[in-house]
């Protein structure tokens, strides 16, 4: 008796798979326009001005621009050169990319359904970039938030405590 398992793609085909790629660039941020500052108008009507949150890294000041990934993939040629079957998983490696083992269902026999199948990933991960974007972006303006109320309410008790100080030495002044 013999037991046979087919495979979807013959071994020394080439096939296309989508290949990985993505630019790194930078846009003049959104919240501060570029600016570096932000104009905040608290509850009761007083405007402050803040540094950016949205385009400084850690503590570094804010530079007023954002730094974006755009995905870009694109068709990449690939040469089955050996197959790999784990349970239902099929794989195959073209041994002259420097990548690991490509899932069968991620190998396309024509360059048009390999680009839809990029173009799809493209959008989804623009997608997902742009939801994060939103997500710090909402993130950086509690952080501004909580920063003019904390520092507002330090400055409020900062001359208090002054007003205190001065008061003390209006008292001993008299005295002498
Ligand atoms: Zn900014």
């Amino acid at each position: 008796m013999s037991a046979s398992l087919p495979i979807p793609f013959a071994i020394g085909e080439i096939v296309w798979r989508c290949g990985n790629g993505h630019v790194e660039e930078y846009l003049v941020c959104p919240e501060c326009a570029g600016t570096k500052a932000l104009t905040l108008v608290q509850g009761n009507g007083e405007q402050v001005f803040i540094a950016c949150a949205c385009c400084s890294l850690g503590s570094d000041p804010p530079s007023g621009r954002v730094k974006r990934t755009r995905f870009e993939h694109r068709p990449e040629r690939f040469l089955c050169a050996r197959v790999d079957v784990n349970g239902d998983v099929i794989r195959y490696r073209d041994d002259a990319l420097s990548c690991s083992y490509c899932e069968a269902t991620r190998l396309f026999r024509s360059h048009e359904e390999c680009q839809r199948a990029c173009d799809a990933e493209n959008a989804q991960r623009a997608e997902e970039e742009k939801a994060r974007a939103i997500a710090n972006l909402a993130s950086k303006r509690r952080d501004m938030a909580w920063s003019v109320h904390y520092w507002g309410r330090k400055v409020r008790d900062l001359a208090k405590d002054l007003e205190t100080a001065r008061a003390r030495l209006a008292v001993c002044k008299d005295r002498a």
